[in-house]
């Protein structure tokens, strides 16, 4: 894998960029640089054929300094222990940001859901809890969804971890249905919480939503509820949408329900009449207010950065940026706010869940929302004025930077707190 476009390789990168600027503690950094625990399995699992298969899972907890690791558990094909580990780091970065109680951690296994029927998801599910519960738990590390792992399977999840466990653990993975006591609003979160961070930074740049054009790439649980909700909290018109199988475009705008419709019918949105159909790469560049990639990572690269030029990449996706775009689109003026600022909301709903599992006590949809509207806002201002004071310093710095020297310093303060170093 070429160094520019290994995850993990990036995400170090990133940090060692960080620390220089803060001029972070030697020690510190170092730990930061790699993950404390790292776990790959493989699972036997029965398959309908009644022949036994063997799929690669892995668990990484990268830092658990300000409390349990969090962080998602992606089904892909092409899943790799280099793309667990940084989005693990992300997750490290991303719950610190936001200033709630959780360290960072990740999780996958290599499959393709696509060719695994009912029976054998669960069966994957269940085995990959097995194979990594002893390094799990509300108080050690909490699971969610991610990439291709629905709340059904956070169901199952659950189930299993429970039954080792021989008594109900709501809060040992969070994404659950609301009938295991997932939580109100939780579903969304992720997109409404970069809902609330393109309200914010909109304001900024003076740009008026309603008029606004917006681009989306991917049309999973986040890019579908992004659609929804620009449209509906703001009213901007998008007119463009793919999935991994190509995209469609209308400068008029394009309907979610018929949109829907198509995916249905066609298994992909390249299917909706009416509009003109785009590649992925050619969605990307289009000319739009709003680009929001919420698909995979490495979308936006060298390559291509500098035909991309919306006032504002919103990345809804985990590391849809490379290190050497990020600095491509900041000398086009584009006002790239990064990762794990904008898809912070689902961590966030997570967390919130995890509370109110550990509290026994439910909120309604309204104080969920107001919340995650609090805390996001609040991590959107902390970035700005981080970028602020270092301007103000003589050193200019872009938002994914300052979102790092954020996060980074209150993750060393616990470690240093704790005596770790
Ligand atoms: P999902 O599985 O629901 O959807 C993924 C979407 O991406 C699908 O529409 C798929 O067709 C599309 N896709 C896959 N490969 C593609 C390719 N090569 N080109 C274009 N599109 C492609 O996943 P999701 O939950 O929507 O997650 C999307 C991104 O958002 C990921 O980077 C994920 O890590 C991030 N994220 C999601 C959440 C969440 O709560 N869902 C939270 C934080 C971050």
């Amino acid at each position: 894998m070429a160094e520019e476009l290994d995850p993990f390789k990036i995400a170090q990168k990133q940090l060692d960029e960080a620390a220089e600027i803060m001029k972070l503690d030697k020690q510190a950094h170092a730990m930061l640089r790699e993950p404390m625990q790292t776990v790959i399995v493989n699972i036997p699992v029965k398959m309908r054929s009644g022949a036994t298969q063997t799929f690669t899972g892995f668990r990484v907890l990268y830092n658990n300094a300000r409390g349990p690791g969090k962080g998602g558990i992606r089904f892909h094909p092409t899943e790799s222990i280099e793309t667990v580990k940084a989005l693990s780091a992300w997750m490290t970065w991303k719950c610190s940001l936001a200033n709630i109680q959780f360290g960072g951690a990740k999780g996958g296994v290599i499959c393709d859901t696509k060719k695994l029927n009912p029976m054998e998801l669960e069966n994957l599910s269940r085995a990959y809890i097995r194979a990594i519960s002893k390094f799990i738990g509300p108080e050690v590390d909490v699971p969610a969804p991610d990439v291709y792992t629905t709340p059904q399977i956070m169901a199952w999840m659950m189930d299993e971890y429970s039954r080792i466990k021989e008594h109900s653990e709501f809060g040992a993975i969070t994404g659950k249905p609301l009938e295991v006591w997932g939580s109100e609003g939780r579903n969304d979160s992720t997109a409404l919480g970069a809902m609330y961070v393109l309200r914010e930074a909109a304001k900024m740049k003076k740009i008026n939503l309603k008029k606004a054009k917006i681009a989306v790439q991917g049309f999973g649980n986040a890019g579908h509820f992004a659609f929804s909700l620009a449209a509906g909290m703001f009213g901007s018109k998008i007119v463009a949408i793919s999935d991994s199988e190509g995209g469609v475009y209308s400068d008029k705008g394009l309907d979610l329900a018929k949109l829907d419709e198509a995916k249905a019918k066609t298994g992909s949105v390249d299917g909706y009449k009416g509009a003109q159909r785009i590649t992925n790469e050619e969605l990307l560049e289009l000319d739009v207010d709003i680009l929001i990639p919420a698909a995979i990572e490495n979308q936006v690269h060298k390559g291509n950065a500098d035909k991309i030029k919306p006032k504002i990449l919103l990345e809804l996706a985990n590391g849809p940026v490379t290190p050497d775009a990020d600095k491509i689109l900041e000398q086009n003026g584009v006002l790239d706010l990064p990762d794990f600022l904008v898809n912070s909301g689902g961590v966030i709903g997570s967390y919130f869940e995890w509370v109110q599992n550990t509290a026994r006590y439910y909120w309604t949809r309204e104080d969920f929302d107001a919340k995650l509207d609090k805390i996001i806002t609040r991590s959107f201002s902390d970035v700005i004025a981080t970028q602020k004071e270092y301007a103000s310093k003589g050193k200019k710095i872009q938002p994914r930077m300052g979102a790092y020297i954020i996060a980074v310093s209150r993750v060393a303060a616990a470690m240093k707190m704790r005596g770790w170093y």
